[in-house]
């Protein structure tokens, strides 16, 4: 009998950081972060145990509205329950076409927003097993992969005005002779990271030069900072920034989808004295024309990425010409399917992929994408960076690793994406006993 999927949970965690300002920018001046949290599990065969035999997988927002997308996972339950346990490249394209191609619950996108990152939580879910039950990491399960299977895992309506099958099969083919040698490199050297840790909006001046210095002393090459809340307090930010870390060091800087596209050059305009690396979210992440008029009228080059809702829109940017750099996001789209398209799309483009990260277990999840992206897509990391945060990774039994301003490749198997058991009996919302002490402080104010 085929070892099937026998239990589906959700869980809604939710971490208070909104108290410390952490993660705080322009648009969302107090986040909770919080995960959506999804796990799989099956029965034990031949000797298997314990977490081999669970899939993990999450959606990350930001606090009120977690309950509506682990609601939104809960409606995927009768696809997962019952089905034989995933493990090739044909069984993980099934789910993925399955869970995007439901008639009714596409109606609420189709293809973008809660159902749709819901999806992405369980394919991601279905990774983690699948590679679990071949004992490689995902970056490295996907990169053994052959050309053939990849192309299978994509699903190409709507992109082949910009990219066939055959197109795709020809990138992965190119990349094929070096895949080991990439591989053995990405041991050996990480791939490149830069952080944000410096550049909350809600941090003082202090606090910024700080930590932008501790970043270089830690081998960081890069780091960011939000900006799009005044134009004053962010010119005099950035010149701290920029004499804090010399300028041989990149600072890019992030608008969180601030301004109207008048805003984004006017501002940029003012900052470009300072030579930021690339301005994202400058705009709405579904205005692919303003994105492009940026671009056109300010000499900073244009990032976007982890609120685009699926690879239709980041097809659009790469066609208008919108975008310097593509920033995928592992957990916005429905999961590593989509984000295989994604790039392959900035492959064919010529555009290098720098992935959204942070959050709760963002970067546990996206590395796998970059470090599959240089050994198998674009076989490169030349101007490619990983979004590094130094926030929450505690709570990961298989944590992120930055050695001198590069992501360690993980080498256990899965997608790096299970939660500590006490951390998530710890911030269960609302019962939880991280949200439980705080109810009681607040009523005792009262
Ligand atoms: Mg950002």
């Amino acid at each position: 009998m085929s070892q099937t999927v026998t239990d589906f949970e959700v869980h809604d965690i939710r971490f208070p950081t909104s108290e410390q300002l952490d993660g705080s920018d322009a648009m969302n001046p107090d986040p909770d972060y919080s995960a959506a949290y999804v796990v799989l599990s099956t029965v034990p065969v031949d000797g298997a145990h314990g977490t081999d035999i669970e899939g993990h997988g999450f959606c990350f927002t930001i606090g009120r509205g977690n309950e509506v997308m682990a609601a939104a996972i809960e409606a995927l339950r009768p696809y997962v329950v019952g089905r034989p346990v995933p493990r090739t490249a044909a069984d993980l394209a099934a789910l993925h076409r399955e869970l995007t191609h439901d008639s009714q619950l596409r109606w609420l996108g189709p293809e973008k927003g809660v159902m749709h990152m819901a999806a992405g939580a369980v394919v991601n879910a279905a990774w983690d097993l699948a590679a679990k039950q071949a004992g490689r990491p995902v970056w490295q399960f996907l990169a053994e992969m052959t050309p053939e299977e990849l192309v299978s895992l994509v699903d190409f309506r709507y992109l082949t005005d910009a990219l066939t099958p055959d197109e795709a099969l020809a990138i992965l083919r190119a990349a094929e002779p070096g895949r080991a040698e990439r591989a053995e490199r990405l041991r050996a050297e990480g791939y490149p990271a830069y952080t944000t840790s410096p550049g909350w909006l809600g941090y003082t001046d202090d606090k910024l030069v700080r930590l932008a210095k501790e970043a270089v002393v830690d081998g960081f090459t890069q780091i960011k900072l939000k900006v799009g809340g005044n134009l004053g307090d962010d010119v005099r930010r950035l010149a701290l920034a920029r004499e804090a870390v010399g300028p041989d060091i990149r600072i890019a800087v992030d608008a969180n989808q601030r301004w109207d596209v008048a805003d984004a050059v006017k501002w940029m305009t003012a900052l470009a004295p300072y030579d930021p690396h690339w301005i994202e979210e400058p705009t709405s992440p579904d205005d692919i024309l303003g994105h492009a008029a940026v671009r056109a009228g300010q000499p900073v080059k244009v990032a976007t990425g982890e609120h685009v809702a699926n690879r239709v829109v980041f097809k659009q940017l790469l066609q208008a010409g919108a975008v310097d750099f593509v920033q995928i996001d592992a957990a916005r789209v429905a999961g590593v399917n989509e984000n295989l398209a994604i790039l392959l799309l900035a492959a064919k483009y010529g555009v290098p992929v720098c992935p959204h990260a942070g959050g709760v277990g963002l970067c546990e999840l996206v590395q796998h994408l970059s470090m599959f992206d240089y050994v198998a897509v674009s076989g490169s990391w030349e101007n490619r960076v990983i979004e590094y945060v130094d926030h929450l990774h505690e709570h990961f039994a298989d944590p992120t690793v930055i050695e001198s301003g590069r992501y360690a490749a993980p080498s256990s198997p899965g997608f790096s994406a299970r939660m500590l058991p006490e951390s998530i009996a710890a911030h269960r919302y609302p019962e939880g006993p991280v949200w439980q002490a705080r109810r009681t402080t607040e009523e005792d104010d009262r």
